[in-house]
């Protein structure tokens, strides 16, 4: 694509990943390869690859000779501009800066991309992701372009939340629901990819909800050893052992977004054991056991609000450090305000 066709900045050249748990959805999508419907809708849970697989379906769409697999060879004149980021029937949609949204103007860009005949494919192909980042007028302008659909234009949505998507666009789309892996394969690709203690892929599994591309990433980020920090911070603080300010602080210098959006996960978890029955509290992970049986269910939905607004102030103009004391401060107040769970 010309540069000043471009609907959005092109991030991304490498040859898309290939995932082993993607086998059986790939080769039912390759059989059909040339009767895609014009919408496509990828979605689940974060962590399992489906922007790789979108981006995989592109380069396959695109490929001037595909291998007998249906993947993109990667040698031909087609692979080539997209390794160079320039392939002029490819569009990505993405927001411009993380956090923002995809606007109108960029759909608007996307509707003149696709109203071109192909320069070198048999396709134009867009990738719109995440979709659920559109706001309300881009959403209604794509939908356009779904009713519409120029011919051999495929649209590849992306979403982590679906839900969030106006009704009309999903039912626009074909969609492909993308689910974790069985255990066992979720656990040796993990251990393929990343060095691990034992029990240490289980447990980045289990918090990654079985999610094998994010557990990856909480093990590259050595997110257990934060945790066990993160835990004995929250003991200390609630044992009045630790100033908040000065839990504050060490949080600061960890990430402040990644310690909330974990304690956010973390009182969820302790209030969904909680309310499970004394049968899911005596089977609790052992790193819960310190609070649970310490806090009571309305302070605890209470802060989990706190922690809940307060990520969704850290990008604005408040300072990082007044949030993460705000928070921990409070976490003290719910940690002392009861003596056992009710
Ligand atoms: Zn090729």
């Amino acid at each position: 694509m010309a540069d000043n066709e471009a609907p959005a900045a092109r991030r991304e050249y490498p040859p898309p990943e290939r995932h082993p748990w993607h086998g059986a959805t790939w080769a039912r999508l390759i059989t059909a390869i040339d009767r895609l419907p014009h919408g496509l809708l990828l979605y689940g849970p974060p962590g399992l690859g489906k922007h790789d697989f979108a981006r995989r379906l592109a380069w396959a769409l695109l490929c001037d000779r595909p291998a007998p697999a249906g993947d993109a060879c990667g040698d031909c004149k087609g692979c080539r501009l997209l390794a160079a980021g320039t392939h002029p029937d490819l569009a990505q949609v993405a927001p411009a800066e993380e956090g923002k949204g995809i606007g109108i103007d960029q759909i608007r860009a996307l509707g003149d991309f696709l109203a071109l005949r192909p320069h070198t494919a048999a396709h134009k192909v867009a990738l719109i992701a995440p979709a659920d980042a559109m706001n309300l007028h881009a959403a209604n302008g794509l939908l356009k372009q779904l009713e519409e659909p120029p011919l051999g234009s495929v649209l590849i949505l992306v979403s982590d939340e679906p839900a969030r998507l106006p009704a009309t666009i999903r039912s626009r789309c074909a969609a492909i629901q993308f689910r974790p892996p069985a255990g066992a394969e979720a656990l040796a690709w993990l251990k393929s990819r990343c060095p691990g203690g034992v029990g240490e892929h289980e447990q980045l599994l289990e918090i990654a909800a079985g999610a094998p591309l994010l557990a990856l990433e909480l093990g590259t980020a050595d997110f257990l050893k934060q945790r066990e920090q993160l835990l004995r911070d929250l003991e200390a603080v609630s044992a009045r052992r630790e100033s908040p300010v000065a839990c504050a602080a060490r949080w600061q210098a960890m990430g402040a977004e990644r310690c909330l959006a974990w304690l956010y996960g973390f009182v969820a978890e302790l209030l969904q054991t909680g309310l499970s029955g004394a049968g899911a509290v005596a089977g609790a992970p052992a790193y819960l056991h310190p609070f649970i049986n310490r806090l009571n269910f309305k302070e605890l939905f209470g802060f989990l609000d706190v922690v809940s607004g307060s990520r969704k102030l850290l990008n604005g103009p408040l300072d990082e450090l007044l949030l993460l004391e705000d928070v921990l401060i409070r976490w003290s107040c719910t940690a002392r305000g009861s003596s056992k769970l009710s």
